[in-house]
């Protein structure tokens, strides 16, 4: 058959033990097989691991690269909050979409081929984040899929103005409906007025949820009860979640049931979790980052994500989800084969799950959208930190990263 480029010698996730060659055509994957007969260009990956790309399900792009703006002292969520609020009343759309171009192109270097950022809605900032982030959106298609989820990051009723902006986002092509439920005096009334809106537009929910250590109040029962009563199996994630690092195993284990049993993914951010949780404590202070591979053996859906990039909730950031997952397994004490390969798939083919990326993966028909990666597997990619070499979006080049070279004497 004709073919635009065959890949040969590659290493597949699922299959890694074997060696198969990868034939584009048209910015398709046109086969997979031992040996691909062709006269076209060939690229031998000497055994390299290929996969669909990274899939970052909770970034703020809005909001990246603006540590030097904030003056923060306690390092509290409070803190960030206010902090970010400030530096926000001087946001352009100009100085937002540079800073997410910035932000984003870092992620695209980094392997990742997918990512859904959340934009933030108040009547401060208006449209401005939403119109510079639709923009870099569409500037960016060629490298990455980018979904936006708008909400309300400074709150819903207890903030006029906010309700209203939501909706126009919603028509003007938010692909995603937000919300941050402790921002409000009634967390349960902002979460039902979120359904609402999503159920009008016919949108998926991602909700900011119980950003605290302290599982006496939670709003994790309400979204459950109210995905369920929506018949939204399938269609809303939640982020953070980090009281669930304060619950015991046995407790951890009848959410986990109950987050299964309505369907809902759970997204865990290590560094932001990290670095904001248990700033009372003056020694052993609380790691605040919920265990999510314990959660997956209960049929529960997740993922780890970046959130935040060099800004009050997260002062560091190079957008790599090879590091998120390495910096999990070193917080959840993962060592092992098994629990190092769901580090992997919960920064790749478990979010392009519950994001419904259709088209996601090495698999004949599916786009010729992938990355190589200097490894041979899942598990030592994150042991490692194995680096992404190269990448491609609908079969055409969307980046190098050449490997380091020792100049030996
Ligand atoms: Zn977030």
């Amino acid at each position: 058959m004709s073919l635009d480029l065959v890949f040969r010698r590659a290493r597949l996730a699922h299959k890694a033990h074997e060696l198969v060659d990868i034939g584009f055509r048209a910015g398709l994957i046109a086969d997979i097989a031992p040996h691909i007969q062709c006269d076209c260009p060939t690229e031998n990956l000497d055994g390299k691991l290929v996969m669909g790309g990274f899939v970052d399900s909770h970034v703020h792009l809005d909001k990246s690269c603006i540590s030097g703006r904030c003056n923060c002292v306690t390092g509290t969520l409070q803190e960030a909050i206010v902090e970010t609020a400030k530096a926000k009343q001087n946001f352009t759309e100009e100085d937002i979409y540079s800073r997410g171009q910035k932000t984003l192109e870092k992620a695209i270097i980094q392997g990742t081929t997918a990512m859904r950022t959340h934009v933030e809605l108040d009547p401060t900032i208006g449209l401005k984040g939403f119109n510079a982030i639709h923009q870099l959106k569409r500037d960016y298609a060629w490298a990455i899929d980018l979904q936006i989820c708008v909400f309300p990051q400074e709150g819903l009723l207890n903030n006029p103005g906010t309700d209203e902006l939501l909706w126009q986002a919603c028509e003007s092509g938010a692909d995603v409906i937000g919300g941050c439920p402790y921002t409000d005096t009634d967390p349960k009334k902002q979460i039902a007025r979120i359904f609402q809106i999503a159920r009008h537009f016919d949108l998926d929910i991602d909700f900011h949820l119980d950003f605290n250590l302290d599982p006496t109040k939670s709003d994790l029962a309400e979204v459950c009860q109210q995905t369920i009563h929506h018949g939204y199996q399938g269609r809303v994630a939640i982020g953070h979640v980090s009281q669930l690092s304060a619950l015991p195993p046995v407790e951890l284990k009848t959410v986990a049931h109950r987050l299964a049993e309505a369907g809902i993914a759970l997204t865990v951010l290590p560094s932001t979790d990290l670095f904001l949780m248990g700033r009372e404590a003056s020694h052993l202070v609380p790691r605040g980052v919920t265990l999510v591979h314990a959660m997956l053996r209960h049929g529960v859906n997740g993922s780890l994500a970046t959130n935040n990039v060099l800004n009050p909730f997260t002062p560091f950031g190079d957008c790599s989800l090879i590091r998120m997952a390495n910096l999990y397994a070193n917080i959840a004490q993962i060592g092992d084969q098994r629990g190092l390969e769901d580090c992997f798939d919960l920064v790749s083919n478990r979010p392009a799950t519950f994001m419904h990326l259709r088209d996601y993966g090495l698999v004949i028909g599916n786009p010729a959208t992938l990355i190589v990666l200097d490894t041979e597997d899942k598990a030592s990619t994150i042991a490692e930190l194995g680096q992404p070499l190269l990448g491609y979006k609908n079969g055409r080049r969307s980046f190098t990263r050449p490997k380091a070279f020792i100049h030996r004497p």
